[in-house]
């Protein structure tokens, strides 16, 4: 047997209410568990979570000098922590405590009184068989970088990042576009309050310009990430501008002197106008640096340019630079908050939506057509003139069950339909407006008076059902028009319209697979980041010291974004302050005497946890999870897992059996 003590073991059974009262035998269990080796004393009480079940256990170890505690209640996730607390405040290790399931593992998916009791007993036997063998652990501690990353400049990057510098803390603000702001930069009016974006958007953003704790990091992407919570080691990759950052005035006579001047789409308005090969995305951008588009500049790409260098002399501070080239730059910080944001469902392989027609836009289009700081300065124009017919279509890839579209809710379409709407009707007031929708989803505050604005306004709502079909096309090629076709109430319907908006689903990064790479962080399967808890854990990731903002977790509006936002960087912000972080000792160990060297586990660990010092395998116990996949892989069988020793894991075998 492990350890010198003699094991004292106290078992407490929990009926959680009726949770597990109602299907096991709660009494039955604990006079069981009492004629259990080592047991010296078994009860069974209400709610152990709660103060006074701490407090039975805290007395008893004092007054039967337990060294081992067993409470048969709930999952371990939840309620694992609040006991091992108990334990220590009554000077048992934490460690020295060992949790069966008897909720989710036995009384909610059983309905027989009695075999349930009888599995309740054999789950008490095996955690008290394993706790008798359980040894103390010690949470070591690790001293934290006092600084923090930002990785995405939307507006839960911003919001992020100021909180966190406010604080008092250096942070790191990555964004790979030339400058922050995001989707939120590129709308018209917000709902529900129909607030200007820009106006509410850009003093934030230049406060993150001249906040003396932040460094922005604009056009720069992450390329690596070691290290672990407190510790981490960050590589990025800051593309070549071919504009010096530090000379660069702003004032734009390059982009004037560009031969490709007014010919290259301009992304950030989402391709209805256009800029230089040298350019800003949007004249208050942060910051207002330009930047050649490696990818459109002649002389760049081909070698030569009829203009060339008139674009470089035109510059009036020497700024331009074609020499310049990226550059990597390594920080180091304590914590990361990801606030990576979304993207918008490529409608190119869906032709039933008629996408490709100049008179079918996205959402996100429209906001810039709408926008007065947009290409058409506000005024809403199709083919030259003002739509008089325009039709809204909701959930376009969202709420679908095909293969290449999305089963949630995208959330913030159907208030952006009914801003729209409102929009269309504020700026061309005879335009006839119809929105063809499965469901509105008014939730949030202010929602639902804003939804019955736009329709008391004359927006006509026409309700289809989920799965029925909606189709945009041409009856001739050459008419300035579009048919939408769907049902309604059973009856097929068709609406002539010269604007369609499509409210196309909003999707995950394309690189979020390759930040699930570098951060070591999980997915759902919807392909957003994964929080570690729905509920109790929504901002933190499974990895410690990263955490999760904004639309990078899953579709959320404007607010939601900022609230998320405000949370991660105080969540990032405590271990910082702190300045030092303990470290679960429930890792690997390897067995030195045994271990060949062969290598099998470094390849296995998927979070870089070993590495071979001198012939032997080494684990840094900073790194590792405690996943386990090294022990099992391990061919000479010379790592074990504290807390989980193959002989705990026999004992509770041998007690089931
Ligand atoms: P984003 O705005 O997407 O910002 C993410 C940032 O991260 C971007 O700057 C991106 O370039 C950067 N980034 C991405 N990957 C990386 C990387 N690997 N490295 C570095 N940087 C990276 N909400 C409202 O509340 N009111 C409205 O009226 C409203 N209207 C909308 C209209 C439309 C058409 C759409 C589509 C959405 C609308 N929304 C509205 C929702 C709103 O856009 C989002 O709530 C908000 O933009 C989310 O902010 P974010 O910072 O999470 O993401
Ligand atoms: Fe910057 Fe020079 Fe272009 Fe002016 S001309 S925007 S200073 S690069
Ligand atoms: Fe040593 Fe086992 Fe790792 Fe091989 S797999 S290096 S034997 S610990
Ligand atoms: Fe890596 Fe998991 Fe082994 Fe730890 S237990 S060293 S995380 S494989």
């Amino acid at each position: 047997m492990i350890g010198i003590e003699t094991p004292r073991i106290g078992v407490y059974i929990c009926h959680c209410g009726v949770n597990i009262a109602a299907t096991v035998d709660v009494k039955e269990v604990a006079r069981f568990a009492n004629d259990l080796p080592c047991v010296v004393i078994a009860r069974d009480y209400q709610y152990m979570c709660s103060d006074p079940g701490q407090a039975l256990i805290k007395k008893d170890i004092k007054e039967h000098g337990l060294n081992r505690v067993v409470v048969a209640s709930c999952s371990p996730r939840m309620h694992e922590p609040t006991f091992r607390n108990a334990c220590e405040d009554a000077g048992v290790n934490p460690y020295c405590f060992e949790m069966a399931n008897l909720r989710e593992q036995c009384a909610w998916v059983h309905s027989d009184r009695g075999r349930a009791t009888e599995k309740a007993k054999d789950l008490v036997a095996s955690a008290v068989g394993k706790a008798a063998l359980l040894e103390p652990l010690v949470r070591k501690k690790v001293s934290v970088v006092p600084r923090a990353l930002v990785i995405g400049g939307g507006v839960a990057g911003i919001y992020a990042a100021l909180e966190i510098a406010d604080k008092g803390f250096e942070t790191y603000l990555v964004e790979k576009e030339p400058s922050i702001g995001g989707h939120m930069a590129q709308l018209d009016k917000t709902f529900p309050t129909l607030d200007c974006s820009a106006c509410i958007l850009t003093p934030k953003m230049v406060e993150v310009e001249r906040h003396k704790n932040i460094q922005l990091l604009t056009y720069s992407e992450l390329k690596e990430v070691d290290g672990y919570i407190g510790n981490y080691k960050v590589k990025i990759r800051k593309r070549a501008r071919y504009v010096d950052e530090n000379k660069c005035t702003g004032c734009g006579e390059c982009a004037n002197a560009c031969r490709l001047r007014e010919r290259i789409s301009n992304e950030f308005d989402a391709g209805l106008g256009k800029r230089s090969a040298i350019y800003v995305p949007f004249p208050q951008a942060v910051p207002l640096i330009y930047t050649v588009d490696a990818e459109s500049c002649l002389y760049i790409t081909k070698g030569k340019c009829g203009k060339y260098p008139a674009c470089k002399e035109a510059c009036p501070v020497d700024a331009i630079d074609f020499e310049q080239h990226e550059e990597e730059i390594e920080v180091e910080v304590g914590t990361i908050v990801v606030a990576t944001g979304y993207e918008l469902l490529d409608l190119a392989e869906k032709p039933e939506y008629g996408y490709k027609y100049n008179e079918v836009l996205t959402g996100l289009e429209f906001e810039r057509l709408s926008v007065a700081s947009g290409p058409t300065g506000g005024k809403i124009i199709i083919n030259g003139k003002e739509p008089k017919e325009v039709v809204f279509i909701s959930c376009v890839g969202s709420r679908s069950r095909k293969e290449d579209e999305c089963e949630y809710c995208s959330r913030v379409c159907c208030m952006y339909i009914a801003k729209q709407a409102h929009l269309v009707r504020e700026k061309i007031p005879d335009a006839k407006v119809k929105v063809i929708y499965n469901d509105v989803r008014a939730y949030g505050k202010g929602f639902e008076e804003f939804y019955n604005r736009a329709r008391d306004e004359g927006v006509e709502y026409i309700r289809k059902e989920l799965e029925d079909p909606v189709e945009v096309v041409k009856r001739n090629e050459e008419e300035k028009k579009v048919v939408v076709r769907t049902i309604c109430e059973r009856k097929e319907m068709e609406i002539e319209a010269d604007l369609v908006i499509l409210a196309n689903a909003i999707v995950p990064g394309k690189d979020a697979d390759e930040l699930t790479r570098i951060l070591k962080i999980s997915r759902s399967a919807d392909g957003f980041f994964l929080e570690a808890h729905p509920k109790l854990r929504p901002l933190d990731t499974f990895t410690d010291g990263i955490f999760i903002a904004g639309c990078c977790q899953s579709p959320k509006d404007i607010p939601d974004s900022v609230a998320q936002a405000v949370g991660a960087a105080i969540r990032a912000s405590i271990p910082l302050m702190r300045g030092e972080v303990e470290i679960e000792p429930i890792v690997a160990s390897v067995n030195e005497a045994v271990c060949v060297g062969c290598g099998t586990c470094e390849s296995i660990c998927p979070f870089d946890a070993l590495s071979l010092e001198g012939g032997v395998m080494r684990v840094n116990e900073v790194v590792c999870k405690g996943c386990g996949s090294c022990g099992s892989a391990c061919p000479s069988g010379a790592i074990s897992m504290r807390h989980f020793k193959d002989e705990q894991i026999y004992a509770q075998i041998e007690a089931m059996t």
